[in-house]
């Protein structure tokens, strides 16, 4: 019989994916996504004991609609009076959340004013959490925050170089993200070492479509790639990263570019798929990389992989000791490529990677990728489902 699982919902601008967990095992009941929401044709994935099914969603393919055929789903399979409690991925807490939260009306109105440092995020997950509250009006919800674990951040580390008063007077600092996946393999890694999470420090490389490198000390985020919002730091998919401040008033000014024309295309046009103008995809330039030695595909890769290493070398700035390097996100995950370019060039730091266990920890495996001799280096695979659930739990059974 289970018991207590979580709904965990994490909640996009057009796709809502949902996972029900239980949450002491971490099995995973059941997972699914919802895509093209608000389009004209949306649909519904779900992972349901070794059966995959997808079904178009009713009109108007909202995510309310979806909420509530996850409901209808779970009526179904009779795994609604299992539920606990509903989890939710909240982008952007500020300062005010560095836990996870029971969410409120309170809570709920202070997420909606930090949507002016998430414009693109936290209006859209609000509007997965007043669903989930709609369909399951008698289960706790709670917040778990992607900026929470960077929380931790001393102040030389998030204050910008700019006037102290944009920072008091409008909470403009660097914030953080993915902190629910380095916090993640982090404790992961902690434990692939036999030291307490309290005692590790490592540096977490989270490679997606979104990447970002985190320096974790004793168990603590002392710094990270991403700031004020997840355009800052390496080169990404389709962001472009660090870049001098003065392209964006050169655009403006010499190239007509309107602040949304700029926006545009330094969060959707630049990144892997700017440099290569071929995709955002790292198996794309992969392929055009091996299978017809294209030049600009291997640029986009090198500038890729640098960029990344050198923000990886810089962190050495941050931390205390230094107990490994850990890869995650799907590029990080699967990539061996991406692994062997940026560690070639962290030779310095006596990190060397063992060719076959390179190639062969992959696809979900779990693993160390560096030789006796080298630091550590391991592939971790992300689970921020497994956390929200987890803490959710944590919080709800701790308030009983
Ligand atoms: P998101 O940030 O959207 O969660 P993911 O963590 O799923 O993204 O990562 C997506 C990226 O992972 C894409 O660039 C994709 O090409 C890359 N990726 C997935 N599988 C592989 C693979 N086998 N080899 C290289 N890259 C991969």
């Amino acid at each position: 019989m289970i018991k207590n699982a979580v709904l965990v919902i994490n909640c996009g601008s057009s796709s809502l994916k949902f996972s029900l967990i239980e949450p002491t095992s971490g099995n995973i009941l059941a997972a699914g996504v919802a895509e093209r929401l608000l389009s004209k044709h949306g649909f519904i994935k779900i992972n349901y004991q070794g059966n995959k099914e997808s079904t178009p969603l009713a009109v108007p393919f909202d995510h309310q609609v979806a909420v509530n055929f996850i409901v209808e789903f779970l009526r179904q399979h009779d795994l609604v009076d299992c539920l606990s409690a509903v989890g939710h991925r909240l982008v952007h807490g500020g300062e005010e959340y560095s836990t996870p939260t029971l969410i409120d009306d309170v809570v709920k109105y202070s997420i909606k004013k930090l949507s002016k440092l998430a414009p693109l995020h936290n209006p859209v997950n609000l509007i997965g959490v007043n669903a989930a509250q709609q369909a399951f009006p008698h289960l706790p919800q709670v917040a778990v925050f992607d900026t929470a674990f960077h929380q931790s951040m001393p102040t030389k580390a998030y204050i910008y170089g700019l006037p102290y008063n944009l920072y008091k007077d409008h909470g403009i600092r660097r914030y953080g993200f993915h902190g629910t996946s380095h916090y993640y393999v982090g404790k992961q890694a902690a434990k692939l070492l036999g030291k307490p999470f309290a005692q590790t420090s490592v540096i977490t490389a989270h490679l997606g479509n979104g990447c970002s490198i985190t320096a974790i000390d004793n168990g603590k985020s002392v710094d990270t790639s991403m700031g004020l919002t997840p355009l800052e730091g390496v080169v990404m998919g389709t962001r472009s990263g660090d870049l001098d401040p003065g392209i964006i008033f050169h655009l403006i000014e010499q190239l007509n570019y309107t602040p949304e024309q700029v926006s545009n295309l330094l969060n959707k046009d630049s990144g892997l798929l700017g440099i290569s103008e071929m995709s955002n995809d790292c198996r794309t330039i992969e392929e055009a990389i091996i299978n017809e030695q294209d030049q600009r595909a291997n640029l986009t890769m090198d500038i890729f992989c640098y960029r990344i290493a050198k923000t990886i070398a810089s962190y050495m700035a941050s931390l205390s000791h230094f107990d490994g390097l850990v890869f995650t996100g799907g590029i990080g995950e699967n990539s061996d490529l991406v692994r062997t370019r940026i560690v070639n060039s962290l030779h310095l730091l006596n990190i060397q990677l063992d060719e076959t266990q390179n190639i062969e920890v992959r696809f979900g495996k779990s693993g160390l990728i560096s030789t006796a001799t080298s630091q550590n280096c391991w592939v971790i695979p992300t689970n921020e489902e497994q956390v929200i659930a987890e803490q959710t739990y944590q919080l709800i059974a701790g308030g009983k």
